[in-house]
């Protein structure tokens, strides 16, 4: 299931940019994580090395990552109304040539120019309906973009229009750190590939949609496999099947809480740390382990506390609170319900009107959620405007930008995943749509309804 994009009036009252404009100038009241968010991303692509204002603005960005090039002084000096007019020009021109989707959690100046809008899985998906568009435009992060490349035609081109719009839960997790705690899981348990009574081999890796190709790379080497936020214990489930444990990364939360509604003790889930030995283990608490989560989290759901809980339903008695699996345990625990973006959206559009809901997940979907439901009271359980980072590098200027080149005959920014690494990605995501049902025929112009959701 998906939004379609909201029309201008929903936009407008929905925008977090506007938001965050009107708090940082001192026209509305709020709280902001930081004046720089209303700020082009520009201002600080260029800058020291940092995922850039946001909820990741104190993570650490791996050396290496991707770095985007200046962006024309025209479109950093366009005003909004000009950079909608030359998207919507662009892309009146490309017609079919061109598909762009937008991400649930980006802003609604980028959001309102896309064809579809979904979750990560969701819109690689979407983009599937569309394979004579020569152009694939991902309004999302990294992987997402990687995950469109290993699913589309080899002759579309997928593009992010911010280079630098990574992840950095995925990036917590760099193929080089797994493969030495491959080695070290090695060491403990002997041969990776041996089988015992039941047929089960000693560990299958499970990696989160939310990773590089590299890991769903790696993962299809070692007989692993993919999940997304909603089909995540149907996954672990396969991988238990198959392993007398699972390693699990990057987001140690969606395991713990996934791991922990299947029955497994939280004594059996011990955590890996990449910068210590055996993760910061014993041999014997990793003998015993059936659930390993790698030291991995969002830092836009690791926002949420159950103190906040506490006073929106003191503030809103009768509130439904409903957060995203990749918050805390503790915040799971406390909730009413959890689930993946998809399961969010169903929630709040099958309820009867007059609901409320105080939702843990990014400020963007949840805005443009209250706009769209205006029959309900709907809130961010994180009272400060503090936007994904990486998505926040979306910006309307970059946007026009690799549309335009694409009028003039030019792909920029294209991102394509070697051969070698694509091949095994494929195969571990192919075990994934093989653990569900398969995804069902999109109507026009909606994406398809995917059977798993990721964030
Ligand atoms: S919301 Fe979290 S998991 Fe999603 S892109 Fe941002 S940092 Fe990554």
């Amino acid at each position: 299931m998906t939004i379609a994009p909201p029309d201008r009036d929903v936009r407008a009252a929905a925008s977090v940019d506007r938001s965050i404009r009107l708090i940082t100038s001192g026209q509305a009241s709020g709280e902001a994580c930081s004046p720089d968010l209303a700020k082009g991303p520009w201002e600080f692509d260029r800058g020291p090395v940092g995922y850039g204002p946001g909820s990741s603005m104190g993570d650490v960005i791996p050396t290496g990552s991707p770095r985007q090039g200046a962006l024309p002084a025209e479109y950093r000096e366009a005003d909004a109304g000009e950079l909608h007019e030359r998207i919507r020009a662009a892309k009146a021109t490309l017609g079919d040539r061109v598909v762009v989707l937008g991400h649930f959690y980006q802003r609604d100046e980028v959001v309102e120019h896309a064809d579809f809008v979904g979750d990560s899985f969701q819109l690689a998906n979407a983009a599937l309906t569309r394979p004579d568009a020569e152009a694939i435009v991902f309004c999302g992060v990294h992987f997402m973009a990687e995950t469109a490349d290993l699913l589309s035609n080899p002759e579309q081109a997928v593009i992010l229009p911010n280079l630098a719009a990574g992840c950095s839960m995925a990036d917590m997790a760099d193929e080089s750190s797994v493969e030495e705690c491959w080695e070290q899981l090695e060491e403990v348990y002997g041969d990776l590939t041996a089988t015992d009574a039941a047929g089960r081999v000693p560990v299958i890796p499970v990696t989160y949609m939310n990773s590089s190709a590299a890991l769903k790379g790696f993962v299809g080497r070692h007989g692993g496999i993919v999940c997304t936020s909603s089909n995540a214990r149907t996954v672990l489930e396969w991988a238990f099947e198959r392993g007398q444990r699972v390693l699990f990364f990057p987001d140690q939360h969606l395991g713990r809480n996934t791991a922990k509604a299947m029955g497994v003790p939280l004594e059996q889930m011990p955590m890996w740390n990449p910068r210590k030995a055996l993760g910061g283990n014993s041999a014997d608490e990793l003998d015993d382990a059936r659930v390993i989560l790698w030291h991995g989290f969002c830092s836009v759901h690791k926002r949420f506390t159950v103190d906040q809980i506490a006073a929106a339903r003191a503030s809103h008695p009768g509130v439904q609170v409903i957060v995203h699996p990749e918050c805390p345990m503790p915040v799971v625990d406390a909730a009413d319900a959890a689930g993946s973006t998809d399961f969010i959206v169903k929630a709040i559009k099958a309820a009867p009107a007059g609901s409320t809901f105080a939702i843990g997940t990014e400020i963007n979907l949840v805005q443009r959620l209250a706009a769209e439901y205006p029959q309900h009271e709907i809130f961010c359980l994180d009272p400060v405007v503090c936007p994904c980072s990486t998505m926040y590098r979306i910006h309307p200027g970059y946007l026009a930008w690799v549309l335009e080149e694409l009028v003039a005959g030019r792909v920029v920014n294209r991102i394509t995943v070697p051969g070698d690494v694509a091949d095994p990605a494929r195969l571990a995501l192919e075990r994934m749509l093989a653990a569900k049902p398969p995804i069902t025929a999109p109507a026009t112009g909606e994406a398809p309804a995917p059977t798993a959701a990721g964030a």
